[in-house]
């Protein structure tokens, strides 16, 4: 069974889907390889992206969500902006991984005879603090752009050489703002606006395996506003109804779901 989908979007880029449907992305420079987010890590990503890697291998997170850094266990070391390090190293300790492969089971993604213990083994003291927010992978930069919003310590990845934005979570054709770890509304907002304005033509983004245009990134910036706010409607989130969760399109194809009382 093959339990990664990849695919090479731009020269030197790999955008690769695994088997809860979550994606993560190979940047490969001249000298080494930057791996943003690992996914849910139910099965090898470090082999996975192998043939692809040169040089040394980064291992830097968008944010601190388990279904972007329960892969980190296959790697020495990986990266998280410290205001997410706290929230990062408990989602993968094994409490917490226990959690995660019973709602895997739960959804069927995962095979019969799947070794558990190979996952809830999690590393969670390799989890360090980004402290550089630019990585010089050998002719090609890729600058990391604190943006609060769906976590406190979200961070995105500017490729401006490729032209290219990793938006981690903070864009998604569902967005989600409605945790008790995200930010209020204005924040996000602010920081999508800020992000509107880089000089990138192509997006990559964490619950997609195609790559869409910056020019859709804009419209849904622009559509970040007190007009589209004020038409969301109550829409239940399962298994999070317990939050007063409400849904609206800043942009056609782009729905975001945030918590009614905390905007
Ligand atoms: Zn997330």
């Amino acid at each position: 069974m093959n339990h990664f989908t990849v695919t090479q979007p731009l020269p030197d880029v790999w955008h690769i889907q695994d088997v809860g449907q979550v994606c993560f992305t190979l940047i490969r420079g001249e000298k080494d390889t930057l791996l943003f987010d690992t996914g849910m890590g139910f099965y090898d990503v470090a082999s996975c992206v192998a043939p692809y890697v040169r040089g040394k291998l980064h291992v830097v997170f968008s944010h601190a969500h388990y279904d972007h850094t329960c892969g980190q266990h296959y790697f020495a070391e990986s990266f998280v902006h410290p205001d997410d390090l706290n929230r990062c190293r408990k989602t993968v300790d094994r409490r917490h991984r226990a959690l995660t492969l019973k709602r895997a089971r739960a959804r069927g993604i995962l095979e019969d005879a799947y070794p558990a213990e190979q996952f809830v083994n999690g590393t969670p003291e390799t989890v360090k603090p980004l402290t550089e927010m630019s990585i010089d992978l050998g002719g090609l930069e890729v600058r990391f752009l604190l943006s609060p919003g769906h976590t406190k310590g979200s961070i995105v990845a500017y490729i401006e050489k490729k032209s290219l934005l990793l938006t981690g979570d903070t864009w998604n054709p569902h967005t989600w703002l409605f945790f008790p770890e995200c930010q209020p509304l204005a924040v996000y907002t602010r920081t999508v606006r800020h992000l509107r304005n880089l000089q990138a033509e192509h997006v990559l983004r964490s619950h997609d395996a195609s790559m869409v245009s910056m020019e859709q990134f804009r419209a849904y910036a622009d559509g970040l506003s007190e007009e589209t706010f004020s038409q969301a409607e109550p829409c239940p989130v399962p298994p999070y109804t317990h939050i007063h969760t409400y849904c609206c399109y800043p942009e056609p194809e782009s729905k975001l779901v945030f918590n009614g009382d905390k905007r």
